[in-house]
């Protein structure tokens, strides 16, 4: 059996006196696609809180690729190959949308810049290929013709997908969803399920938060259900949504 990518130990948050996560435990395998969800107040955005490194849980770990990153800065996880989306993400109005997708690369290649520097390897910013990768990541996620248009004009739905095709650039291994569906029309959400779905089966690891019961049991195998902090179910669709304490808290309020 092989290690899973993810790996969340009795993590526990506080904020003063409320407990917003308590001993939370799941591990998520290379290539899975994950849905978490949860009423609101459930402790989601906390948790997702805790894998980008926003905030260290005050007991338990997190370990990603075998290694543990509990209490890292969130580039330097972001540089281990995982990397989220946040819900209210601007773009940089100023720039193209193409421009958007580089800057997320930038942060890659200063890999590369500081390899070069210490004399291994050679690469150094190349504008030709981060231009080139802004496309391909543009293209996975629908927005090509949109590339040369700024920022500014895009739908609060294609802003979403932008931030997924920032994700890309940034390398990430496993991309970490925040409600990306939050706010878009069915067509809007087809089409993004089309693309998460074409993400995973090009080999991303992936865990989104949707309260959009038809996407997330369309898109996910897997359901992990917070309540009060607590994870209360986890397990495929069809039994998540049987479960008795899932409908008691979440589905049947
Ligand atoms: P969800 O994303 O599932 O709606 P959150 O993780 O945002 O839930 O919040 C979980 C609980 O923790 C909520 O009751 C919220 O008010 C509380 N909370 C979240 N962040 C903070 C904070 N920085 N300070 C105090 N309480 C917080």
């Amino acid at each position: 059996m092989t290690a899973p990518l993810l790996s969340v130990r009795s993590a526990s948050v506080s904020f003063g006196a409320f407990r917003a996560l308590t001993d939370v435990s799941f591990d998520v395998d290379a290539g899975e696609l994950v849905a978490l969800i949860g009423p609101n107040g459930a402790g989601k955005t906390t948790l997702l809180n805790v894998l980008s490194g926003e905030i260290a849980p005050q007991t338990g770990s997190v370990q990603f690729d075998g290694e543990t990153i509990t209490g890292e800065a969130p580039h330097d996880i972001v540089a281990r190959g995982l990397a989220r989306t946040f819900q209210a993400a601007e773009p940089f109005q100023n720039l193209s949308v193409r421009e958007n997708v580089m800057v997320g690369g930038v942060a890659r290649h200063r890999m590369g810049l500081l390899s070069s520097m210490i004399g291994r390897g050679t690469a150094v910013l190349d504008h030709g290929r981060l231009r080139r990768e802004g496309d391909e990541h543009l293209a996975a996620v629908g927005l090509a013709d949109l590339a040369d248009q700024p920022a500014s004009i895009l739908t609060a739905g294609q802003r979403r997908l932008l931030s997924i095709a920032r994700v890309l650039a940034s390398g990430a291994r496993m991309l970490v969803l925040d409600e990306p569906g939050a706010g878009l029309n069915d067509r809007e959400k087809r089409a993004l399920g089309d693309i998460i779905l074409s993400l995973s089966r090009a080999g991303k690891t992936i865990l989104f938060i949707d309260h959009d019961m038809p996407l997330v049991s369309r898109l996910a195998r897997r359901i992990l259900v917070l309540d009060q902090g607590c994870i209360i179910a986890d397990g495929e669709p069809a039994d998540v949504r049987r479960n008795p304490r899932v409908l008691d808290a979440y589905l049947g309020r």
